[in-house]
């Protein structure tokens, strides 16, 4: 059986609560799940987590759960007839006294005090993922901000708002999201998304909540302001998991700086060893139809040929007509990509000193597993560490790692490559050890009689940071320590 490296999110939402659906989200092979606090009440993400929960009991799928928080999206307030058509060449003004149902074809409010601040005559403003967009003309002392429309539509309630070029000063965690922090910690989320940081220091933060919550989530940064590609380096490396958010990312950059941009997050993240997440619009005509145009299909390959982790499906299963079928496009273009020869060798860290054994150990058993027929890499892992390193190397082999701590298993479901399964060390004796690691994998049918693996441990005492041992395999020869 061929194994998916690509990991695949799918953000749930109404129409994965249909019954049946999650399930077949399951079944579809999705690795983690997206719960999107900018939409619904707390009640439905803990309901949403408990079936995810209930689900992985009952499979044995260990499916990650990723809670995401709003952040400071800037929003317009509503119109008195829900929407509005704007043509190219009219005013339009942006009024922070306006009342929040008021807005008509002529002005609507806006729930973001500085605006009028922040913005001047030139600025460009970008509505509903830059759909309609406004030329600021003038900004009154009353807060109200007169826009000439450049590109105009339709434009409904509640729309988001960026400023081309990004420089939108809000803070990237909110009242609202602090409050949702508390439940994202009673959920006890895989991982918790921050929107739109600036720096190093919201994400720290989002970090400390999150752990006064007593919860040990890996922190996403989601890249989608200007600002964030500049601090690119700094936020990598104070995240756990990097977002290439194409969606807000792209408005604020521009559409055609999005493909370098994504390009470069990758790269850079999997070279400062962190996982990366590629987002938005990978598949959107899917929210309509049974089958991805072929440019979504390109889109899904050239992100896997990028290196990225995980691949995020949004609104295609939160509430698109094809959930399941999303998840199963996305599977049948990976693991045709992953067939290709350039994302199977590496040249990844050959010129590197290392300073740690267990990073040294991680290396060598991928050099190894690349140059020599090896079925498989099996890593008996506390902490994670060493399959992240592995997973970092791009390769064909999966890596099996195997853990008997929850939120090491909870975090490894994004590791492309990496396979989590649950496994409880019991035994002192190395060659009971691997014989039971084979019958484990023997049980998913991924070892035959005469595939050689390779075993990375430590002295097993489950300590973190031990690994220091690397071991070759062959199922049905005698087992030796
Ligand atoms: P969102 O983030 O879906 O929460 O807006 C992703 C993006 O901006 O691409
Ligand atoms: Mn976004």
């Amino acid at each position: 059986m061929s194994l998916r490296r690509t990991k695949i999110l799918a953000t749930l939402g109404p129409a994965t609560d249909k019954p049946g659906v999650l399930e077949s989200l399951f079944e579809a092979g999705v690795d983690v799940v997206r719960l999107n606090f900018s939409h619904g009440v707390a009640q439905d993400h803990i309901d949403r987590a408990n079936a995810v929960r209930e689900l992985t009991q009952k499979t044995g799928r260990r499916v990650g759960i990723l809670a995401d928080l709003q952040g400071p999206k800037i929003r317009i307030a509503r119109f008195t007839d829900g929407k509005v058509n704007l043509d190219e060449g009219q005013d339009f003004a942006l009024d922070l006294n306006l009342g929040e149902h008021d807005g008509d074809n002529t002005q609507v409010g806006i729930t973001y005090e500085p605006l009028a601040k922040e913005v001047v005559e030139g600025s460009r403003l970008l509505l509903d993922d830059g759909r309609i967009v406004l030329d600021v003309l003038s900004v009154d002392e009353n807060l109200r901000v007169n826009c000439t429309v450049i590109v105009g539509g339709a434009l409904s309630n509640n729309k988001g708002i960026n400023l081309l070029g990004g420089g939108l000063s809000a803070a990237a965690l909110t009242d609202k999201d602090k409050e949702d922090i508390k439940t994202i910690g009673k959920i006890n989320a895989d991982f918790v998304a921050v929107s739109f940081p600036r720096c190093a220091e919201d994400l720290h933060e989002a970090r400390r909540l999150v752990e006064a919550e007593g919860c040990y989530a890996g922190i996403v940064s989601k890249v989608e302001r200007a600002e964030a590609m500049e601090a690119m380096d700094e936020i990598i490396l104070a995240s756990d998991v990097v977002m290439v958010a194409r969606g807000d990312l792209g408005v604020e950059i521009g559409d055609a700086n999005l493909p370098a941009a994504q390009k470069k997050l990758i790269q850079r993240s999997r070279a400062l060893n962190r996982a990366v997440i590629t987002a938005t619009q990978m598949m959107e005509s899917m929210i309509e139809n049974p089958i991805p145009t072929r440019a979504e299909v390109f889109d899904v390959a050239n992100a896997v040929l990028d290196g990225t982790d995980a691949i995020m499906l949004s609104a295609e299963t939160a509430s698109g007509k094809y959930p399941a079928r999303a998840v199963e496009a996305m599977t049948r273009v990976c693991l045709e990509t992953e067939k290709q020869h350039t994302i199977r060798t590496s040249g990844h860290r050959v010129e590197c000193q290392f300073d740690r054994i267990d990073e040294a150990i991680a290396m060598s058993a991928m050099y190894m597993a690349n140059h020599t027929k090896i079925t498989g890499i099996v890593s008996l892992t506390e902490s994670g560490s060493t399959p992240l390193w592995m997973s970092r190397i791009s390769s064909g082999i999966p890596i099996y790692a195997f853990s008997g701590r929850e939120r090491t298993l909870g975090r490894m479901t994004i590791y492309r490559g990496v396979f989590p399964v649950a496994y409880t060390l019991e035994k002192q004796d190395h060659a009971e050890v691997n014989r039971e690691i084979l019958d484990e994998l023997k049980k998913f049918g991924q070892a035959q009689q005469g595939d050689k693996f390779i075993i990375t441990k430590g002295d097993l005492t489950g300590q973190e940071g031990g690994t220091n041992a690397l071991k070759v395999v062959t199922v049905g020869e005698g087992l030796t320590p």
